[in-house]
């Protein structure tokens, strides 16, 4: 008989939050693969927990990957635990579930704590629908496109971020979501020092230019306003083109601001918005 994998939350800063049958599983387990030995071995040591570790990790999930699936088919039971928190949420773990359900291999969970889910709750964003969307890449490009791509998502945005990135993904965010949007950011979730700071992009940048970011982030970020998500009816729709471009000009914009900003406001080219002014006039 085959062995199962559990998958077991471990608290994301304080130990009070392990189930009791996390404990259970983790002493009754053959073996324990865990992402971060030494910050596992605190818990372990904690609690008298004295099972066999080994680490499972981003750098050698490939080998040790089909070694725990050796283990697991000679029936041995296996209890994987991430950093912190729940795992194969923005770790390895998720790897060898797949190998597991590859393998026939009987996959549960004990669950627990999640950085991502506590954030959005203390957020005060709307909980009724939200993206989780990880961590943004370290590649500039690969980030700009990423945050491009759920630019107009009106659920609410949920990103992990480390604390030396957390100016510059700011500032990103600012670029592409507008210094408006509001966000929380959630750091040191469930430790002495848990802070909920609820602001807009704007004031953030504001405060990272005078305080050095310090401890592990969740950023939650709100929803783009219901009139800019995909596929609903744009608000100019309803008012000519002209009217639209005139409007800015009164306020005292150039004829080539007003067309540049009715244009993005309506979606279309700059050209062929100037064309279709010029060819009412
Ligand atoms: N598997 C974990 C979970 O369930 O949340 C997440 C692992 S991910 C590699 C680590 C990231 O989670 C950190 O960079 C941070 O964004 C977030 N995180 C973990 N613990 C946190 C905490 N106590 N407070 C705020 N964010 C935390």
């Amino acid at each position: 008989m085959t062995g199962k994998l559990y998958l077991c939350a471990t608290p994301i800063g304080n130990l009070g939050d392990v189930s009791a049958r996390c404990i259970e599983t983790l002493r009754s387990a053959d073996l324990i693969a865990a992402e971060d030995t030494r910050r596992t071995l605190q818990l372990l040591n904690h609690f008298e927990i004295s099972a066999p570790l080994t680490s499972y990790h981003e750098h050698n999930k490939r080998e040790k990957g089909g070694y725990i699936i050796s283990l697991l088919k000679n029936g041995k039971n296996v209890a994987l635990v991430s950093d912190a928190g729940t795992p194969a949420i923005s770790d390895p773990g998720e790897d060898l579930v797949k190998l597991c359900i590859e393998n026939d291999i009987e996959v549960t969970s004990v669950p627990g704590p999640a950085a991502l889910i506590n954030a959005l709750i203390l957020s005060g964003l709307s909980a009724k629908r939200f993206a989780f969307e990880g961590f943004l890449s370290v590649n500039k490009r690969h980030r700009a496109e990423h945050l491009k791509s759920v630019e107009n998502d009106s659920r609410t945005l949920i990103f992990y971020e480390a604390p030396h990135k957390l100016r510059n993904t700011i500032e990103d965010m600012r670029a592409v979501f507008g210094g408006d949007r509001r966000i929380a950011l959630a750091r040191e979730l469930t430790k002495l020092h848990e802070e909920i700071k609820r602001c807009t992009l704007d004031e953030a940048a504001a405060f990272y230019e005078e305080n050095a970011p310090r401890g592990e982030y969740v950023i939650i970020v709100e929803g783009a306003s219901p009139e800019k998500d995909c596929g609903s009816e744009n608000e100019w729709d309803n008012i000519p083109l002209r009217e639209h471009i005139d409007g800015y000009i009164a306020e005292g914009m150039s004829v080539k601001d007003a067309v540049k900003r009715a244009a993005s406001e309506r979606g279309i080219a700059r050209r062929d918005a100037y064309n279709e002014y010029h060819r009412a006039t």
